[in-house]
């Protein structure tokens, strides 16, 4: 397959035709602090947008320079990110979450040169490093007014200003600055997890989102009646292919990048669409379940009969048979009664979710479909920009993750690494040419890491991973590596450390500790004599270590924090195959056999 010619040049240059195309129409949807919603035409954002672009020309942003951004998703988020488009400039991006030390590395390694700061919280962890950052000449700030009368925090109105005024004297300054663009330049460098713990800029082409745009408008998927809600961290490659979709097909986004209110929002933003990674599917369900049981009674046994009627019919479904009658009068008898109720949780109206950024549970999609709600598993990394391979709504199937988008080529190696080529595939990783020969081969194929194979009828389905990282069900990435060792350097009574965390809610840690220094640390603290086994066993022993990662945790991004772990009573062995004969820990090996130990840190 080859590859399909993107519709236009840039990504400024596609939000420039849908503001032609669309500008009365309802662009986003933003929540106002009365609970209340507020509609926003693409005409509006391509007001505030010019105004912002021009702003950071009058700034002296020059084309191909990177402008960051730090802030949770909301629409001035979006708008900034195209007000850098459209100046010709490159956006970085940053997770409000991460830590001021990654922060600064980000920021001085992308070389950017102004940064759009959500608020104060995100401004002091510039300050605090600001000797680092000597390219940063600007800090506009979205919420509030600059602590420091220092002048190099502005406000974003203060920005806007600077747009206006330049407009007057030079009118085509932005036109301009678009008319430049050519789709191999710099769009986006967004920073991912290294093996060693550093992040990496993934480097991507405007092309990349174009592309992306392009092949999406050509799935069986989104419509441009659709109205999306929009939550994922813009910050990551899944939301903002999201973005570029929008640009493309030109359906209204509802933004509120607080988790915390999906489900209450869903209620009265009836989308009918939604992205997420398989953690609020998770959750999801678990609310639902939980709920139901602790009600009991006929209530429970209706939900149960109901869920088995809608299993069924979703097996013939996915089976491409047909319904039995009987079937069929007793699936709208428990559609009526529990599964739309199921349903009117998202709000009622919605033709589907897509689930990506992690492995979504077959059972878990299972039971959603018997429910009536179709979840469509999509893959892809952000060194393709996300958008790799995706079931649709006339083709689907549950456990894979469909089809490779249109102008994508996705072969398998000979040891199963999913190989990957599209025009959305990173240039390489920033200032990094091993990492980025590594990534990309000659054939300009990209070795994702993961493992995986093609069925008979061409759905792609990941098996395993290649590369020792591993994500959340969040769908944050986390390097076990680096935090085990700086666990070992903190705490100098753990020999041996596993910090485990794969598709699971958060992290945990398999702990071993040196029986000589813990001996000591008995004698010294009122247990002397007593046997390894038991002292490891022991609340004090616990109450140590845990003062240690808590010391730990208190230096990691949220995502990476060791929230429970459990202490082994004896080392990890080569004999009992947890080590390799070089005595590096066999990640998966230990996983399989301390199974029981790793589920006990999940249950609540
Ligand atoms: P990121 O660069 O953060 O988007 O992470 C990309 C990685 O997430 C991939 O290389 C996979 O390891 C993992 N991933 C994404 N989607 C899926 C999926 N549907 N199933 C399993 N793993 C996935």
């Amino acid at each position: 397959m080859t590859a399909t010619a993107s519709a236009a040049p840039s990504v400024a240059r596609m939000f420039h035709d849908r503001v032609h195309a669309s500008a009365d129409r309802e662009a986003f949807r933003v929540p106002e602090s009365d609970g209340t919603w507020r509609a926003i035409t693409w005409g509006e954002t391509g007001e505030r947008v010019g105004r912002l672009a021009a702003g950071l020309i009058a700034l002296g942003v020059e084309a191909g320079d990177r402008v960051a951004i730090m802030a949770g998703t909301r629409y001035e988020w979006i708008v900034a990110d195209l007000a850098i488009m459209c100046a010709g400039a490159a956006t970085t991006t940053v997770y409000p979450t991460t830590g001021a030390p990654d922060v600064a590395f980000i920021l001085a390694d992308s070389g950017s040169r102004v940064v759009f700061a959500e608020d104060e919280t995100q401004v002091a962890k510039l300050r605090a490093h600001r000797d680092e950052l000597p390219d940063v000449g600007v800090v506009v700030l979205l919420d509030g007014t600059p602590e420091d009368d220092d002048d190099w925090v502005i406000t974003v109105t203060d920005l806007a200003a600077r747009g206006r005024a330049l407009t007057e004297t030079s009118p085509d300054a932005v036109a301009d600055r678009i008319d430049g663009i050519s789709p191999d330049d710099l769009a986006t460098l967004i920073y991912t997890s290294g093996t060693t713990g550093r992040p990496k800029g993934v480097r991507l082409p405007q092309k990349a989102w174009t592309y992306q745009g392009d092949a999406l408008t050509k799935l069986d998927l989104c419509r441009p009646d659709d109205l999306q809600y929009l939550w994922l961290p813009l910050a990551h490659s899944f939301g903002k292919v999201l973005l570029a979709a929008q640009l493309a097909i030109g359906f209204t986004t509802a933004v509120d990048g607080r988790v915390d209110r999906i489900v209450e929002n869903m209620a009265v933003v009836r989308p009918t669409m939604m992205a997420a990674a398989p953690r609020i599917f998770e959750k999801a369900h678990a609310r639902i379940v939980t709920t139901i049981a602790a009600e009991g009674g006929p209530k429970a046994t209706l939900f149960t009969w109901a869920m088995s009627v809608g299993r069924k019919v979703s097996d013939l479904k996915l089976a491409g048979r047909r319904v039995p009658p009987l079937l069929a009068a007793q699936h709208r008898l428990a559609d009526a009664l529990v599964l739309s109720k199921i349903r009117a949780r998202f709000g009622g109206r919605v033709r589907f979710f897509i689930s990506g950024s992690a492995a979504l549970a077959p059972d878990l999609a299972h039971w959603f479909h018997a429910a009536g709600v179709l979840i469509l598993e999509g893959y892809g990394m952000t060194e393709n920009a996300a958008g790799g391979a995706v079931n649709e709504l006339s083709r689907y199937r549950i456990g894979t993750v469909g089809h490779p988008l249109p102008g994508t080529e996705i072969t398998i190696a000979d040891d199963g690494e999913v190989l990957l080529r599209s025009p959305s595939v990173m240039t390489g990783y920033h200032n990094l040419p091993d990492q980025t020969a590594e990534a990309l081969d000659a054939d300009g194929f990209l070795h994702t890491g993961d493992i995986g194979e093609l069925d008979a009828d061409g759905y792609l389905k990941i098996t395993d991973r290649k590369k020792d990282l591993f994500k959340t069900s969040g769908g944050k990435y986390v390097a076990p590596q680096p935090i085990e060792g700086r666990l070992l350097a903190v705490c100098p009574y753990v020999s041996q450390a596993v910090v485990h965390g794969d598709g699971r809610n958060y992290c945990t840690a398999l702990l071993t500790l040196d029986a000589d220094a813990l001996r000591g640390w008995a004698a010294n603290n009122g247990l002397a004599g007593r046997e390894h086994a038991e002292l490891v066993a022991s609340p004090e022993v616990h109450a140590l270590v845990q003062g240690y990662v808590d010391e730990l945790n208190a230096k990691l991004n949220r995502w990476e924090t060791i929230k429970k772990f459990t202490i082994l009573d004896r080392e990890l062995t080569v004999d009992d195959g947890e080590l390799t004969p070089s005595m590096k820990i066999r990640r998966k090996d230990v996983e399989r056999l301390h199974r029981d130990a790793l589920d006990a840190l999940y249950e609540s």
